[in-house]
């Protein structure tokens, strides 16, 4: 059995870093046309798109603001413009700015909410109307298309100081099963997957070194997780070996979320 998104339009959002660079590189390696969102940083996301037309794959970078409602019609935009239609989408952008909540200030709340919560909103929105538009593809899948949500253990784990991300993320959850309750009978498949500690520029600080030491108190399995463990289950969700799941978080955590705490009879 091999996982398969040939010819798939892939279009992953935050994609110059990351969960979002290696989801991006594993979806294109299993076949799909990858277009690769950026923000801030073109070169990471121009140097992966070659990276893959080298290989003998398809992808381009394309620069976006997901927070914002004209640059996410303009990204929907360029992935027709290029490869024709949308199959699946990635919505992985997402950032922290945080502080103790009597500290934490409007624009940090504000931010946050905007790309974590409206970005996969917009994105969410716009795929589903790209996919009302062009229809099924059956030679490609069997869902008339799949979007998968970026969320996080803290979408179920409370986390003091970081109250803006953890709304932000418990409300991804509510967002994703309400799509997916919404289109599931148009066969569009919406699921979400959430990361526990994963090592990238994100949680820098608390991954390595001592810090890193006393997380993995937090993580049963016992590791910090890699990037690819969270690409292996984007590339399984958006391919029809898992086209029975639906409206479903998938954790991918090391059993982070199995209040660890307890481990020692509390
Ligand atoms: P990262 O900082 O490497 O990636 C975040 C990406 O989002 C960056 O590429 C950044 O450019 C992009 N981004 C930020 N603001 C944007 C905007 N306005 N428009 C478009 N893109 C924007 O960190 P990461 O760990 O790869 O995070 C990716 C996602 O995974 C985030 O949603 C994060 O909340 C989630 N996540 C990460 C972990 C982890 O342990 N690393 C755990 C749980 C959830």
């Amino acid at each position: 059995m091999q996982i398969s998104v040939d010819k798939q339009v892939a279009l992953v959002t935050g994609a110059s870093s990351g969960l979002g660079y290696a989801c991006a590189q594993a979806l294109a390696a299993a076949g799909a046309q990858v277009v690769i969102n950026y923000h801030s940083h073109a070169e990471p996301a121009e140097a992966l798109a070659a990276g893959i037309r080298e290989q003998g794959g398809q992808a381009i970078a394309v620069g976006a603001d997901v927070s914002q409602e004209q640059d996410v019609e303009a990204l929907l935009g360029a992935t027709v413009d290029a490869f024709g239609a949308l199959d699946i989408l990635v919505a992985n952008s997402g950032l922290q700015q945080d502080a103790p909540i009597t500290e934490m200030t409007l624009e940090q709340w504000n931010t946050v909410l905007q790309v974590n919560l409206t970005g996969q909103f917009l994105c969410a929105r716009a795929a589903l109307r790209q996919f009302k538009r062009q229809g099924p593809r059956p030679w490609l899948s069997r869902a008339h298309g799949k979007i998968i949500h970026m969320s996080s253990v803290h979408q179920l784990i409370p986390w003091a100081g970081h109250a803006n991300y953890a709304a932000s993320k418990g409300g991804i959850d509510l967002l994703m099963r309400s799509i997916a309750q919404e289109v599931g009978e148009q066969h569009i498949r919406v699921n979400a997957v959430a990361p526990g500690a994963i090592a990238t520029a994100i949680n820098a600080e608390t991954t390595q070194g001592e810090a890193g030491k006393r997380l993995l108190g937090l993580v049963p399995y016992g590791r910090i997780g890699e990037p690819q463990d969270v690409a292996n289950a984007v590339v399984w969700l958006a391919s029809d070996l898992s086209d029975y799941v639906h409206g479903t978080t998938l954790f991918i955590d090391g059993g982070m979320s199995l209040y660890p705490g307890f481990r020692d009879n509390g």
